[in-house]
């Protein structure tokens, strides 16, 4: 079975679970309590990043069946911040030019590569010449022949790759697939979704389209494409897409922002956007005989699920890093495939190429 459809399949079940109301605040322990205890498994984190620092290094502390065994930084003095916080030994510290010698280090299962998007390739290939599983940050990477040689790499490898789509481990997001799924309110029509924020510092490389592949589609916008694949459980088959920018200055190498339409085999249409200059953060879906959504939909925390009709949809919290890195262990440990594959990776950053197509030349991209 193709690794999507694989994978659809295992999400489905999950949302199946995570809908009918089961306390998701151990998502985790769901996914444990079916096999039999095993030691947890070592994760290495490929760049010491505000993502890396803030959200997966605390989560990793929060998890069943992974733990911090080891980092890959560019910065000395963020090694030895590391070492004595999460008590790293020396052995299991590497710089991105040594991390090809984790081929020998027992105590590292998994890397998780969370460095700018056009390194994500680089990273993971390294991991997967070492042997490592790879859990590699979205965007997977900023071009499609990119995605292809990952995705070889871990498989020549026989090593897992999984994206980090943290929003498809989220309770709320599960709740809201499962009202589609379940037709509550009919067939759904028309999904509108957008994320955005206001970018500050204008050196960093988020800005630089050699190491971001993008602007704000790259980086958030891709969340309402995730969100219109998951509500569907389709692939979009035709994109068209405007680019706006107000400043040249800011914006001279990335768009400001960009509105992108989806549509999909089953005639539903995406309206999507996405912005470094607003803030935009939610999602709703219009289905025959009603509507529901989040706002927000997108953060790490506090995501809101709502039904058009008033009544109680999701609620449950998680930390979505934690339920996201123990479910890869635990399909790592069970032999089970991902449910977050390197394939559907690959196929957003396929999607995402096709709205700047569309948007640079103003015509409706078809999708094979
Ligand atoms: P940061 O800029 O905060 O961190 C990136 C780190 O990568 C740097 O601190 C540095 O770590 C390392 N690095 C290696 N080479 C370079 C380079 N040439 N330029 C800059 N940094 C470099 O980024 P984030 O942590 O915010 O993002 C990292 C990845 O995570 C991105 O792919 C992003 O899309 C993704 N992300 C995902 C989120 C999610 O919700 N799933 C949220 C935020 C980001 P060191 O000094 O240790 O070498």
């Amino acid at each position: 079975m193709p690794a999507d459809q694989q994978s659809r399949r295992d999400f489905l079940r999950t949302a199946a679970i995570a809908a009918a109301g089961v306390p998701l605040v151990g998502a985790s322990s769901l996914v444990t309590r079916a096999r039999p205890r095993q030691k947890p498994l070592g994760f290495a984190l490929v760049g010491l990043g505000s993502l890396s620092t803030n959200q997966i290094a605390p989560a990793l502390q929060r998890t069943t069946n992974c733990r911090l065994a080891g980092i890959v930084t560019g910065t000395p003095e963020k090694a030895d911040r590391w070492k004595r916080q999460y008590n790293i030994p020396d052995r299991s510290v590497y710089s991105y030019d040594t991390m090809q010698r984790m081929a020998d280090n027992a105590d590292i299962d998994v890397i998780y590569v969370v460095t700018p998007n056009a390194l994500h390739g680089e990273h993971t290939i390294k991991a997967a010449h070492a042997g490592k599983h790879v859990l590699c940050e979205k965007p997977m990477e900023v071009s499609v022949e990119r995605c292809q040689a990952m995705i070889a790499a871990c498989k020549a490898a026989g090593r897992q790759l999984a994206i980090g789509y943290r929003c498809q481990f989220d309770p709320n997001h599960l709740a809201c697939v499962k009202l589609a799924r379940d037709k509550t309110f009919g067939d759904v029509r028309m999904i509108d979704a957008g994320f955005g924020f206001p970018i500050g510092d204008p050196a960093q490389w988020r800005l630089h389209h050699a190491l971001s592949g993008g602007g704000p589609l790259m980086d958030v916008g891709i969340y309402a494409l995730q969100t219109a694949r998951m509500i569907t459980g389709e692939q979009p088959t035709s994109v068209s897409a405007l680019q706006t920018t107000t400043d040249s200055v800011k914006f001279k190498d990335v768009e400001e922002s960009m509105t992108f339409q989806l549509s999909f085999p089953s005639g539903v249409v995406a309206h999507c956007g996405t912005s470094f200059k607003v803030g935009i953060n939610r999602f709703a879906v219009f289905a025959d005989r009603g509507s529901f959504g989040m706002d927000p939909a997108y953060n790490y925390s506090g995501n809101r699920a709502f039904r058009g009709d008033g009544a109680q949809l999701g609620g449950a919290q998680v930390d979505q890093f934690a339920t996201e890195m123990d479910a890869f262990a635990s399909c790592i440990m069970n032999g089970t495939p991902t449910t977050v594959p390197g394939e559907m990776g690959m196929r957003d950053v396929r999607t995402l190429m096709a709205i700047y197509e569309a948007a640079r030349t103003g015509r409706t991209i078809r999708l094979a």
